[in-house]
């Protein structure tokens, strides 16, 4: 079974009607870029970056960030890759950056992710330089995590320019024109505004991970609770649904980054729902793949229909459960 799924990686990932889905691949180093392309993705979906910064005692510097996400581009041979700036705060042990992070009693809620980068500019600029400089060997995307208002996107769209014009000055090879900036929707909030927002996001990344943490209030690192944490949640399906379906009013990309989208048993839902492209680890691109070619875009579309209209996760799962025993 092993080696048939082996053979698909040179196969596209398109259903039996016709209807072409993106695989991509989520990575945190370089060094994973090799497993990804055996594997068949078509990109890197989702480069976390905040794993240049963990497990060291001092901040990598522009060229050092620079040098290791250009060699990840370089490695995709003109491949897409999109790269997420700094997803840190609170519960990530970090401590270079433990002088901006300071104390932080509730760290979901807190500190985190892009508004830690709004809090510290020079750190940002310094992110923002380092991936543009990456992007002349090959197509990038910037994407921002846990985007909650157009604001925050407009701040960091103004630093991209600034950081762009400044590297120019400096006589540096930046793309022109800049990389399109994405907004990872994460935040139940950036869910629910997804047709607003879309005005000032050139593509969009649903995070599954936490926006079923935010959407049902579960921490799912506290084991009391864990057992809620449920993406099957009619109001996290729904959130999905109202993204995707803004993404496709306003004409941006959309695609799903969190761990479902690396699940073969939610393809069918996913497709049903209109996503296209799906990022994931590049252990389960194969078997997705495999799901993929062996549905139709219009059963998919039944599916998801069904999974919508009950209202119990336990009855969600099963109309998926039916779905995988009909593949
Ligand atoms: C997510 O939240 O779904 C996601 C993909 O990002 P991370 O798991 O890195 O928080
Ligand atoms: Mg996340």
């Amino acid at each position: 079974r092993d080696r048939r799924l082996r053979g698909l990686a040179s196969e596209p990932a398109v259903t039996a009607d016709g209807v072409a889905v993106t695989l991509t691949a989520n990575i945190e180093l370089p060094a994973e870029v090799a497993a990804a392309l055996s594997n068949g993705a078509e990109g890197i979906g989702l480069v976390r970056s905040e794993f240049v910064f963990l497990n060291r005692a001092t901040m990598p510097g522009e060229e050092e960030q620079a040098e290791l996400l250009g060699d990840i581009v370089r490695r995709m041979n003109g491949r897409p890759v999109t790269i997420r700036t700094l997803d840190v705060g609170g519960e990530k042990a970090l401590p270079a950056l433990a002088d901006y992070l300071g104390d932080c009693p509730n760290p979901a809620l807190g500190l985190r992710a892009v508004r830690l980068s709004l809090r510290a500019p020079d750190l940002l600029r310094m992110q923002l330089a380092a991936i543009l400089r990456a992007a002349v060997h090959g197509p990038v995307r910037i994407l921002l995590p846990m985007i909650t208002t157009g604001r925050e996107m407009r701040q960091v769209r103004a630093a991209l320019a600034e950081v762009a014009a400044g590297l120019r000055q400096r006589g540096v090879a930046v793309p022109d024109p800049l990389p399109p900036l994405g907004a990872m929707i994460e935040v139940p909030a950036a869910a629910l505004a997804a047709d607003s927002l879309a005005r000032d996001a050139d593509f969009f990344s649903i995070g599954t991970n936490d926006l079923t943490m935010y959407a049902l209030a579960i921490d799912r690192a506290n084991e009391q609770v864990a057992d809620l944490y449920d993406p099957l949640n009619p109001a996290v399906l729904r959130l999905i649904q109202f993204t995707t379906a803004a993404a496709q009013r306003a004409g941006i990309p959309v695609n799903i980054c969190g761990e479902i989208a690396g699940d073969p048993w939610f393809t069918p839902l996913l497709l049903g729902l209109g996503l296209t492209d799906l990022s994931m680890t590049a252990q389960s691109l194969l078997s997705v793949k495999q799901r993929v070619r062996s549905l139709s875009a219009a059963d998919a579309r039944a599916t998801a229909q069904a999974a919508m209209a009950e209202t119990d996760p336990v009855r969600i799962a099963a109309v998926l459960d039916q779905a995988s025993a009909s593949a």
